[in-house]
């Protein structure tokens, strides 16, 4: 029954101190944790959401299947409340609480709502105050919607339907084929789940990049319109690098979460390869595009790879354990009052005193 106790007890308390592959034994429990997180976020109780995501985050890097509670051991990053969830599943099979939560009426209405590219918590949060409940309510109701919200439900089914591997593949070479038209040696990088491993995802995240700092200039705008002018975009909106703006003394903030690279949040027209848009030819698929400059790709690709809360521990361990601020575009040692540049993800985990992670063991 202890089997798995000294483990729990050697888990290291950041996620970016731990592997945590793709696949792991506590799905069930995971994923009722992962339920409670949503819903908390979906509240705006932004402190009790993390707690929830920290604590699945720690069963996901679990050697082994966790049988009962006791085998955890006082291990740190799991609340009591998530203690009970676990409990629950573990013995029952199901908790009630996270069924009694996707079967309310406000968890689902804000899972539907938030599923729209564009809508996030605050919007949903609006609407369903407002007593909309269905994609058609928003129709009939004439309710206002941005233009990416518009391309949003006009894709709203392609858009959550998965896209596989093949798919993401077959965009990186459409984008790379493109690229080269206007910059070649550039190079076009598969970011995001898939370089995490993920058979599928959401979107497709590709990072570009030129291997001559100042070449990558303009890259984008001239990119995203040839592949407009060939009919493969079916909603664009660009943003210009504003990096350069807030460079000079002032370190990169820690509040900025977004970060300032010249990008994209685009839907490509993809030709269909099988799957539910066969029959019609094609598929809407969320891509984003992201240009880093050689000095910073190693930041960008870091920061772009993912999982979010692998991230997001990542900027919590630079700051609370070694004073350094990181972001998708530099690390800054705020002791030495220095940037620490690096040419690999290798060398900022070095620079951390971090092991490396390799990107199929960020699954955190
Ligand atoms: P999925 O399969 O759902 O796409 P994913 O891990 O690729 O999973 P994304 O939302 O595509 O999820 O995000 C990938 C990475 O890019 C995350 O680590 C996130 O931190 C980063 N990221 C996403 N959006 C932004 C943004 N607007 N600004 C900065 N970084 C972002
Ligand atoms: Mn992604
Ligand atoms: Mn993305």
């Amino acid at each position: 029954v202890t089997a798995l106790a000294p483990l729990g007890q050697q888990m290291a308390p950041y996620a970016c101190q731990r592997r945590t592959p793709l696949l792991h034994s506590n799905q069930p429990l995971t994923e009722a944790l992962e339920t409670l997180a949503e819903e908390a976020g979906f509240s705006g109780s932004e402190g009790r959401s993390l707690a929830f995501t920290r604590a699945a985050s720690v069963l996901k890097a679990l050697p082994g299947r966790l049988s009962a509670l006791e085998e955890l051991g006082p291990l740190p990053g799991i609340g009591e409340h998530s203690r009970r969830v676990i409990q629950d599943v573990l013995e029952d099979g199901v908790s009630v609480e996270v069924e009694r939560v996707k079967l309310s009426e406000r968890y689902r209405t804000m899972k539907l709502f938030t599923k729209i590219f564009g809508v996030g918590v605050r919007t949903a949060s609006r609407w369903y105050q407002e007593g909309l409940r269905t994609l058609l309510d928003l129709q009939e109701r004439n309710t206002k919607l941005t233009r990416q919200q518009q391309a949003g439900l006009r894709h709203y089914d392609d858009l959550n339907t998965p896209v596989e591997r093949g798919e993401a593949e077959s965009v990186g070479r459409t984008v790379q084929e493109a690229v080269q038209r206007f910059l070649p040696g550039a190079s076009v990088t598969l970011a995001g789940g898939f370089r995490r491993g993920k058979p599928r995802g959401h979107d497709v995240d590709l990072l570009l990049t030129h291997p001559e700092a100042g070449r990558e200039a303009g890259l984008l705008s001239r990119l995203v319109s040839w592949l407009d002018s060939q009919g493969l975009i079916l909603y664009q909106h660009s943003q210009e690098n504003s990096f350069a703006l807030c460079e000079g003394p002032e370190p990169p903030g820690s509040r900025d979460v977004l970060d300032r690279f010249e990008r994209c949040f685009s839907i490509f027209r993809l030709e269909a390869q099988g799957g539910p848009g066969a029959a019609r030819g094609w598929k809407a698929v969320r891509v984003d595009l992201v240009v880093a400059p050689v000095s910073q790709f190693p930041f960008a690709l870091l920061g772009w790879t993912g999982s979010r809360h692998f991230e997001r521990e990542l900027r919590r361990f630079a700051s609370h354990e070694r004073k350094m601020v990181l972001n998708s575009h530099a690390l800054y040692d705020t002791m030495r009052k220095r940037f620490l540049p690096a040419a690999s993800e290798e060398e900022i985990f070095q620079h951390l005193g971090l092991e490396y992670v390799p990107p199929g063991q960020r699954n955190a």
